[in-house]
């Protein structure tokens, strides 16, 4: 199977899967497991905070950051499309009592500043209390403009709220940029990275921030199940996710603007700009759930929705991309 759904369906590379193998253990509830404790100390010193928390989703290190934030009755600023509000279960108002206030994103995926500050609730007791900005980089394949997140942490500072970044992708955003992710998440209270999409760990992601942030988050993640035991096998792929597989993402990147000019020639399909490893490709006239049913009978998966999504990622080649296209004109030709 070709698979374009998403980067999440990237396996481990030999590296790692060596890696696991060989790697040293303990408990890490215990704080026992060295290799977990050496993937926690890398990345804080990588992005330049003082301390991380390995966990077993992003989701759980998203949840266990709000929660770490936010208390019951507190409230959390976010983007309406934005993955913790939309993708997440509402974990943070399920679990936490913290309620979301989503504001529309922007189409570069900013949310407008001017609009959060008006959301930001008195001080009187009818209101919950604003606590946390909460922004999503990459967001849909987008890349947060460098001077827009200046700007927001100059709003979140000026407004007394904390600021999180849900960097699931974050690495894709560096690589787009050409600017270290150091320098993307400098001067944020916290953000999360994803060590299980495109960077190809089977399980896991980051949250990083203060000594004091993680303890409390490192405290919820054990609330929430998340505590686990001899898991070094996987912080063991997690150390080589974080450290050699970011720079090979701008192959995924490459693709993907291949992908995107290869469709924008096939009538009915329209592709608008692609940042990143994503492109959503905007169709009239074409029945989307059959041309998926038609591609996966040719061993190749994607995804529909309101528009169709392929991600690129290290499971799928330049050859695999025009392998779909092909694909698609076949079945744009045989519905004729
Ligand atoms: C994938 C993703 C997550 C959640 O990651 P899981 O590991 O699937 O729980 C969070 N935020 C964003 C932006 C994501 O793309």
């Amino acid at each position: 199977m070709i698979d374009f759904r998403s980067d999440t369906v990237t396996k481990p590379t030999q590296k790692m899967r060596h890696a696991m193998a060989n790697a040293q253990v303990g408990d890490d509830v215990y704080g026992d497991d060295p290799t977990v404790n050496m993937l926690e100390n890398k990345a804080a010193e990588r992005f330049g905070f003082e301390a991380a928390l390995f966990t077993s989703s992003g989701t759980q290190a998203n949840l266990v950051g709000l929660l770490a934030h936010c208390e019951r009755g507190d409230e959390y600023i976010v983007g309406q499309d934005a993955h913790t509000y939309k993708y997440e279960g509402g974990g943070a108002a399920v679990l936490g009592s913290i309620q979301p206030q989503p504001l529309q994103n922007e189409s570069d995926g900013t949310i407008d500043l001017v609009r959060a500050k008006a959301a930001i609730k008195p001080h009187d007791f009818h209101f919950a209390k604003s606590k946390l900005f909460s922004l999503e980089n990459t967001i849909g394949g987008k890349v947060l403009p460098m001077d827009y997140l200046q700007e927001a942490k100059v709003f979140a500072k000026e407004n007394g709220l904390r600021i999180h970044m849900d960097g699931a992708r974050l690495m894709n955003a560096s690589v787009a940029l050409e600017i270290d992710a150091k320098e993307i998440v400098q001067g944020f209270d916290s953000f999360s990275l994803c060590l299980s999409k495109g960077l190809c760990a089977p399980v896991g992601s980051l949250l990083i921030g203060s000594h004091d942030f993680i303890s409390r988050a490192r405290r919820w993640r054990k609330v929430v199940g998340g505590g686990m035991r001899q898991a070094g096998i996987l912080a063991a792929a997690g150390i080589i996710a974080m450290e050699e597989m970011v720079e090979r993402l701008g192959e995924d990147h490459d693709n993907a603007v291949y992908l995107a000019k290869e469709l924008n020639l096939l009538e009915g399909f329209h592709v608008k700009e692609v940042q990143t490893n994503i492109v959503f490709a905007h169709t009239s006239g074409i029945d989307t759930q059959a041309l998926q049913h038609f591609l996966k009978e040719q061993g190749i998966l994607i995804s529909t929705g309101y528009t169709l999504r392929f991600v690129t990622h290290k499971d799928v080649s330049k050859q695999d991309v025009t392998t779909l296209v092909e694909n698609i004109k076949t079945f744009l030709h045989v519905r004729k």
